[in-house]
């Protein structure tokens, strides 16, 4: 069980009674999160995190998801795909699936929250429940650049909420509601991050027949296109001319994430008969995630476009060097050269990966930089900070609030 007391080590004792303090003024209220999937990705991984910790500081905080079947989840993946700037054809028949499944849980869900927290595209029509509560959308995607078509449908239902909270300033839009920018968080103490014995790690990479003898390469992330799992392996490929080197790209599927198998595939067609690139189908294990990035001697994400990704943050909370694409949420969390190496194309990627493996003093610095950046700005107590202000000042909207 997660105790706020716990996090006073990385953070310290007044940053746990701030919060202490900004929960006793939400006492009697209850905070309700909905997505669509309780695992499989970063909106999971942080509300399985952040939903104990806030009852641990006295808010009542519960958590709900919507049902979906199939053809809900292809249009809302369609949805997901076209804000993040995919053009995908997005039908008649599309929305009015995403209508009906939405109608369902309109009437099924039990809202009941004095704040109503929804996080992404496919809870978004909850909101027609709306009374006196207060209603939060919460976008995780990068929406920098999205599809008109399906921006101007779904902004239809984020105009009714009293605010919205984008997770970096690139992704704000004209809406004539409250806007915040709240970039997420990790979790030092949970299993995905903690510390962890060598062995445990020599006993992942030895499950996963995965030997020490060369340098490793790693990417950790869903099988999306959106985290271009075949441009790293054309990266490894350039790196490899040069460099012995493994290739570790590790993923699972997240359950309203339908195309996760299909990009799997690909990946290992690509992948061929190459000895050193390991594809792992991952169960929800997080030791086992974490032994990876920590086995790795550079940790990737070529993301072409990303909401924050929380992958890049736990690989530097663990003092890898990194190697990611500058999209979304990447450049808040690394400064190229200082704390990890900001990429635009394969070769790029190739070149920087390469530099690393042959000076490792130069990743250790990286990692070391990195490690206390995420320290700084995105560790689990400063988004729970930044959420309780939120709903504050939801409830008094122009007050100054004395903590
Ligand atoms: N993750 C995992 N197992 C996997 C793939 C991903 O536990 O096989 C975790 C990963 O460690 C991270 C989250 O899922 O905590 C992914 O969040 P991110 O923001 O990187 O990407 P998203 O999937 O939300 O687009």
């Amino acid at each position: 069980m997660q105790r706020i007391e716990d996090y006073t080590p990385f953070v310290g004792q007044p940053t746990v009674d701030d919060l202490r303090r900004l929960a006793e003024r939400l006492r009697g209220k209850v905070v309700q999160h909905v997505n669509s999937t309780a695992v499989g990705g970063g909106v999971a991984e942080i509300l399985n995190r952040m939903v104990p910790l806030l009852n641990d500081i006295g808010v009542d905080a519960r958590w709900d998801l919507i049902k979906g079947g199939e053809q809900f989840f292809d249009v809302t993946k369609k949805f997901h795909n076209a804000l993040q700037g995919r053009e995908e054809e997005v039908t008649e028949r599309d929305l009015e699936i995403f209508l009906d499944t939405s109608e369902r849980n309109i009437r099924e869900v039990d809202v009941h929250g004095d704040v109503m927290f929804i996080h992404d595209p496919q809870p978004i029509a909850l909101v027609r429940r709306k009374n006196q509560n207060k209603w939060i959308w919460r976008c995780h995607i990068d929406v920098s650049n999205p599809v008109r078509k399906v921006w101007r449908f779904l902004r239809e239902y984020m105009v009714k909420y009293d605010a919205a909270v984008f997770s970096a300033p690139g992704f704000s839009h004209k809406l004539p509601v409250r806007q915040f920018l709240i970039a997420p968080s990790i979790d030092p103490l949970s299993d995905k991050n903690r510390d962890l014995p060598p062995e445990i790690i020599d006993d992942v990479l030895t499950k996963y027949d995965i030997p020490k003898d060369k340098p490793i390469i790693t990417q950790v992330s869903r099988f999306d296109r959106f985290k271009d799992p075949v441009g790293v392996i054309k990266a490894y490929t350039l790196v490899k001319r040069y460099i012995p080197c493994r290739l570790i790209l590790a993923g699972g599927t997240a359950d309203d994430d339908p195309e996760g198998l299909k990009v799997l595939e690909e990946v290992r067609e690509h992948a061929g008969q190459d000895p050193d690139i390991h594809v792992l189908l991952l169960p929800q294990n997080d030791i086992e995630v974490n032994a990876l990035q920590r086995a790795s001697d550079v940790i990737v994400q070529k993301s072409l476009s990303e909401g924050f990704g929380l992958t890049v943050a736990e690989a530097l909370w663990k003092g890898k060097a990194v190697v990611a694409s500058n999209v979304g949420g990447i450049p808040l969390q690394i400064t190229h050269k200082y704390s990890g190496l900001l990429c635009h194309s394969i070769e790029g990627a190739a070149f920087f990966i390469k530099q690393l493996l042959n000076s490792p003093d130069y990743a250790l610095k990286l990692g070391q930089n990195g490690r206390e950046h995420i320290k700084q700005n995105f560790l689990l107590t400063r988004h729970l900070r930044d959420y309780l202000l939120v709903f504050l000042s939801l409830f008094h909207r122009g007050d100054i609030v004395y903590l």
